[in-house]
């Protein structure tokens, strides 16, 4: 049944990294009407806000899509999960909180494949405007923005033995892998304040929701944009069975992420014909690239037994010990329940005519089969490999025309050559970092894959069969001015009125990193670029 209508100037789908940037920039003129539909509600979760509640929220579906791949022939046939937040600051609520922005590399490429704008140099002072970074204002950094950007506080033996290990195999400290170069190893900075996460949705939307022309609506699905010929005028949602439509007197803005905003298109009969005739859609513009090119970071693990008591699951062992974490955490914001799960990270070159990393190996300083199970009962610590730039590429695709229903999200892993030596050659890295005279103390055994995998055959074996995600799905709306190009450099989408995605879908390749940083980052720029706009529209 269809209900009444809420109007605005913009209607924001989605309240994620990409969408709480969004509100809250384009709401800070008063003149200017928001509305922001999420699907999720409210980040009431504390698990959400205490660092260590990321194995809490990892699958928990009161905040998470809780999405699975395809059975992925590079993954030996598995589906792989993919979480992604279903909440108020969206996958910046339930994420792993490190601070990467990339490589100037990848931005220079992104401007070299014909996105003008889009080049290290551009997009620098909107990582800065973002960002209040704790050890103050330099060349690449800046103070006063909504994200929090902190240092680890407290170094742990595991974490110092790994960066000395790789110091010893020749990489140098890195105490900044966001500014001037990425390579070495080091501690990651955090998107955490005083102990606590910063999501999009607490360090930006939360502060402007007091604001009169802003209305937040939870727990609103979008189900299919409303079009008037070639220009979209609104958004159809679904909340509590009830159907509502929110008209878009300026500009409907798509911020569901790689997964939902490809699948909102076509929901709404804009991506490849073939695809949406096959399906049961009406086509009402033909546009080939929606849903496609899509990259994410595929990792491989190396599982190790701690031959020292020291990590995360020898407190989750004793009650003494979580008691007394917990104590520190309340009274101090320290300790465990403050850490980030990857402190600390290497990026490297798996060769070394390579011009810039290849991969990231991060440690983390506990261990388990899946983080929704729980912790292992013994001591245990993981290091974890992926590639940076993957050349494998999959795709989005509907599997009915119904909101509800979850899209088929193909990964395609490890399809080239290239991607399959290059998460080996990493994993023959870390091993050779476990070797050293720094991290012997702390090896008792390696558990996974285990002294059996030997041959590079053997380790890729390994890598199909336990290797995951490290949640960075991106490229599925991408940029560009190529015939695939779902968005032109000003994140328009090509043939149709109205209608903008920022999101980590517009990413015109997967970066070198971390993503959450880099969406913020397309947000920021998007808001800006909407207002550029409507001041030469005045
Ligand atoms: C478990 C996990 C760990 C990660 N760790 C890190 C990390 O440590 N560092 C890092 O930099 N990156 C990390 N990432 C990746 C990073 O968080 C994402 O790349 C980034 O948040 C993507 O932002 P987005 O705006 O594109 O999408 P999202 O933040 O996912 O936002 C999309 C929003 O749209 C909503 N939505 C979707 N469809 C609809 C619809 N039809 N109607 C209404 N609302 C809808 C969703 O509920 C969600 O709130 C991690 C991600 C995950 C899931």
């Amino acid at each position: 049944m269809q209900q009444d209508t809420i109007e605005a100037d913009f209607v924001i789908v989605g309240a994620g990294s990409a969408g709480c940037v969004m509100a809250a920039r384009l709401s800070e003129d008063p003149g200017t009407k928001v509305v922001l539909l999420e699907a999720g509600g409210d980040d009431f979760n504390r698990w959400i806000h205490i660092p260590l509640g990321f194995g809490k929220t990892f699958a928990d579906p009161s905040v998470n899509w809780c999405y699975e791949t395809e059975p992925d022939p590079g993954a030996a046939g598995r589906k792989i999960f993919w979480p992604r937040g279903k909440v108020l600051g969206g996958s910046s609520s339930i994420n792993g909180m490190v601070y990467i922005r990339g490589q100037h590399e990848d931005f220079d490429l992104w401007r070299q494949m014909g996105c003008s704008g889009w080049s290290a140099q551009d997009v620098l002072p909107y990582f800065k405007r973002a960002e209040h970074q704790v050890r103050g204002a330099d060349e690449w950094h800046a103070t006063g923005g909504p994200l929090v950007v902190s240092d680890v506080e407290e170094g742990h033996p595991l974490c110092e033995a790994f960066i000395a290990a790789c110091n010893e195999l020749g990489y140098p400290t890195n105490r900044d892998f966001n500014g001037a170069q990425q390579d070495g190893v080091g501690y990651h900075q955090t998107t955490t304040r005083k102990g606590r996460r910063c999501s999009t949705a607490v360090g930006y939307l939360k502060p402007a929701t007091k604001r009169q022309n802003l209305r937040v609506v939870t727990n609103a699905l979008a189900s299919r944009l409303v079009l008037q010929g070639k220009r979209v005028v609104g958004v159809e949602y679904r909340q509590d069975n009830l159907s509502f439509i929110a008209r878009a007197r300026r500009e409907v803005i798509l911020c569901g992420g790689a997964i939902n905003s490809p699948q909102l298109l076509m929901l709404s009969g804009i991506g490849p014909q073939q695809h949406l005739t096959d399906i049961g859609v009406p086509v009402l513009h033909h546009l080939p690239g929606v849903g496609q090119g899509l990259q994410d970071h595929y990792s491989a693990p190396l599982k190790l037994k701690c031959r020292q008591p020291i990590t995360v699951n020898d407190i989750m062992l004793s009650k003494l010990s979580m008691l007394r974490t917990g104590l520190d955490y309340y009274l101090r914001r320290r300790g465990a329940m403050a850490a980030i799960s990857a402190q600390v990270a290497l990026f490297a070159r798996t060769r070394p005519e390579l011009a810039t990393p290849d991969i990231k190996m991060s440690i983390s300083i506990f261990s388990a089969d899946r983080p929704q199970d729980g912790l292992h009962k013994f001591s245990g610590f993981t290091i974890i490999v992926y590639q940076l730039r993957p050349e494998s590429r999959g795709e989005i695709r509907l599997k009915s025309p119904r909101p509800e229903d979850a899209p088929a999200m193909i990964a395609n892993y490890l399809a080239t050559k290239t991607d399959r030596r290059t998460i080996t050659d990493g994993l023959f890295l870390g091993r050779r970092l476990l070797a050293t005279r720094h991290m012997q103390p702390y090896v008792a055994e390696e558990f996974l894959p285990g002294p059996a995998v030997q041959t590079a055959d053997q380790m890729l074996q390994h890598a199909r069969q336990c290797g995951g995600t490290v949640f960075h799905p991106t490229s599925t709306c991408k940029m560009g001015i190529d015939p695939m190009a779902v968005v032109d450099p000003e994140l328009r989408v090509f043939g149709i009125g109205g209608l903008r995605v920022v999101d980590a879908s517009v990413m015109p390749t997967v970066i070198s990193g971390n993503t959450n940083a880099g969406t913020i980052m397309i947000a920021e720029k998007a808001a800006d670029l909407v207002r550029q706009e409507l001041r030469m529209a005045a």
